[in-house]
């Protein structure tokens, strides 16, 4: 099974195109994200770093409540700290979780989330060997979407 999870970006290169932001850098971010995660409940602490087209990066750690349902994933914590900073212009996330070099890709709710943002995000994900380099749009394909109306 591991290793055919991702087969799209093991056929073809991304680019990354953001030099002062290493690929790996953003990993590093996300992890120190994860271990400041509230998961008293599951232990599956999760950490994500948003970086934006100027250049700017934005933690996100899930935070868990007693009423399970309330809990709150990283990315859409990363996603609501950027807009409260006022960026709208995500580039890319890293997510990372559980053991280090396991991936974690986002979850359903989050791939629709970050979809709403910019469908050419690309997703860094941690593998035991190598970084993973995704579109949203490829996590996400034939996502929901409304024409905007407001600004
Ligand atoms: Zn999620």
């Amino acid at each position: 099974m591991k290793g055919a999870v991702f087969p799209m970006a093991e056929d073809r290169k991304i680019s990354w195109p953001w030099p002062d932001t290493p690929a790996e850098s953003l990993v590093q971010r996300a992890r120190t994200a994860a271990t400041r995660a509230y998961a008293p409940y599951s232990g599956f602490k999760v950490g994500a770093a948003l970086l934006t087209s100027d250049g700017c990066v934005i933690l996100g750690c899930n935070v868990e409540n007693a009423s399970y349902g309330m809990s709150l994933c990283a990315e859409r914590n990363a996603i609501a700290s950027m807009i409260a900073m006022g960026h709208l212009d995500p580039v890319a996330i890293a997510v990372v979780g559980g053991m280090s070099g396991t991936p974690c890709p986002p979850c359903g709710a989050c791939r629709q989330v970050l979809m709403e943002f910019n469908e050419d995000m690309t997703v860094v994900l941690e593998s035991p060997n190598r970084i993973i380099l995704i579109k949203a749009y490829e996590l996400l394909p034939l996502s929901f979407s409304l024409e905007k109306r407001h600004e």
